[in-house]
Formats: C-alpha cells, sequence, structure tokens
C-alpha cells in the first residue's frame, strides 16, 4: 500500500494550527496558517504521515492509499 495523496480535510472541523503535525512530520507538513502539505513531499514517509495524522486533536489530515480517490485514514 503506497500514500498517494494527504491532503487537510475540513469537511466536519476546522485546523487548528496547533503544529502537531508538524512536529511528527516536519519533512511533509508546515503550519503557516493552516497546515499545508509541502510541494513535493515524500509521501513513501508513511510512518511519519500516519505519526501526524494520528497527533491531529481534530482529524483534519486525510491520507489515500494507491489512487483510491477516498479518505482512507484515518477511518
Ligand atoms: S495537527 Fe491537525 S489541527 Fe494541528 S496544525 Fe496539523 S492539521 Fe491542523
Amino acid at each position: 500500500m503506497a500514500i498517494t495523496k494527504v491532503w487537510l480535510d475540513e469537511t466536519e472541523n476546522e485546523c487548528t494550527m496547533c503544529g502537531a503535525c508538524e512536529a511528527a512530520c516536519d519533512a511533509v507538513f508546515q503550519v503557516p496558517e493552516k497546515m499545508i502539505v509541502r510541494d513535493g513531499a515524500d509521501l513513501s514517509l508513511e510512518d511519519g504521515i500516519k505519526e501526524a495524522a494520528d497527533a491531529c486533536p481534530v482529524g483534519t489530515i486525510a491520507i489515500e492509499y494507491n489512487k483510491s480517490g477516498k479518505r482512507d485514514y484515518p477511518n
């Protein structure tokens, strides 16, 4: 399984700009205001990306696997 997309999903909650995602995996996440995924981020950093998603207190980090076209993690 390969991560093919990571994005800010504010469908249910808004990013609180807490910075937990950047602290968990700053190679991928930046929080200049709301979270952004760095241009050209290395999506093979699965452990760090999942750690960031798990650390997000409001569940606004979404991960797609294998171009599924949907949010696969967290679900
Ligand atoms: S951990 Fe979640 S709420 Fe905090 S800055 Fe990152 S995306 Fe936003």
